[in-house]
């Protein structure tokens, strides 16, 4: 039996587990996906532990995306973004990758969405927004890049290079109006019934996607619908980040709509 997981601290509210489990079942894979929640302090101790233990794979989680990079070789692309998400424990040393990136992108094409050469206002420079940034940056968008704390969004336009540019939250209506494609990569929404964009900002010819996905229909989305632009919810970067992470372990075509209708179910 193949062993793959989740290591985080926490990681009680994760919905990784039903989602890969149910491809599993779908594919007749001997395989289980267990959640491990080591102290901070032990995160050496651990992935040492699960390479002699042999699992098979791990998905990586808050607050170990960055440190595991001392521990694992980087795939190129989470080299660039400084961030790992997902383990291959079955190569020598074990190799490290960034799915959130490539969920992204996946989940903006699964909807039919050209991204070579479209403008795409991404709002938000924390993990999750760096990890869009160069995966929308490599799929050939331009970025304008705003966030609250208008030094991160300088450093990772800077950091992305020539695409991209650094902005306030006060230039989102100006930059809205010219975008493609709006993303909220900020966790507002979340908690509250807010939106990080002025609804009078969003426009019919926008694609508009959150990476909340709990609620799954934001105060932002609701606003987009409403305004006549199309909308995908955070669900779909979260099952694209697991659908490409099974991909990288099994070296097979995942089961989509599976792995979809299990993470909705628990949503
Ligand atoms: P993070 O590194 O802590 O970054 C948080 C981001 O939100 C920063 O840009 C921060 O701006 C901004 N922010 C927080 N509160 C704000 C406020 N009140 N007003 C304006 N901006 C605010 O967190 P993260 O890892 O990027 O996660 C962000 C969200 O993405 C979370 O909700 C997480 O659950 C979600 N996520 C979803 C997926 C998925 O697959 N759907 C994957 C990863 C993450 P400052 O820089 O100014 O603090």
């Amino acid at each position: 039996m193949k062993v793959f997981g989740l290591i985080g601290n926490p990681v009680g509210h994760s919905l990784s587990p039903p989602m890969h489990e149910a491809a599993y079942a779908e594919l007749g894979v001997d395989a289980r996906y267990v959640t491990f929640e080591p102290a901070q302090s032990e995160l050496a101790t651990a992935l040492s532990g699960a390479a002699a233990l042999g699992i098979s794979g791990l998905n990586v989680t808050i607050p170990f995306k960055q440190a595991v990079l001392e521990f694992v070789e980087p795939a190129e692309l989470a080299g660039r973004i400084g961030a790992i998400n997902t383990i291959d424990f079955t190569t020598s040393p074990p190799r490290g990758y960034n799915t959130d990136a490539v969920g992204a992108r996946r989940a903006l094409e699964h909807h039919e969405i050209r991204l070579t050469d479209r403008m795409v206002l991404l709002v938000g420079a924390g993990g999750a927004g760096r990890a869009i940034g160069f995966g929308l940056a490599d799929a050939g968008s331009r970025l304008a890049i705003a966030n609250r704390t208008r030094s991160r969004a300088d450093e990772l336009a800077s950091d992305i290079g020539e695409p991209a540019s650094g902005h306030g939250l006060e230039d989102i209506p100006a930059l809205a109006a010219d975008a493609d494609i709006l993303i909220n990569a900020t966790s507002v929404g979340m908690e509250e019934d807010v939106s990080p964009v002025p609804a009078s900002s969003l426009h019919a010819d926008l694609t508009v996607m959150d990476v909340v996905y709990q609620p799954q229909e934001t105060r932002l989305l609701r606003d987009a619908a409403a305004r006549g632009a199309e909308t995908i919810d955070g669900a779909w970067m979260l099952l694209f980040q697991g659908v490409e992470a099974f991909e990288r372990w099994m070296d097979a075509e995942a089961p989509v709509a599976v792995m979809d209708a299990a993470l909705r179910e628990r949503l």
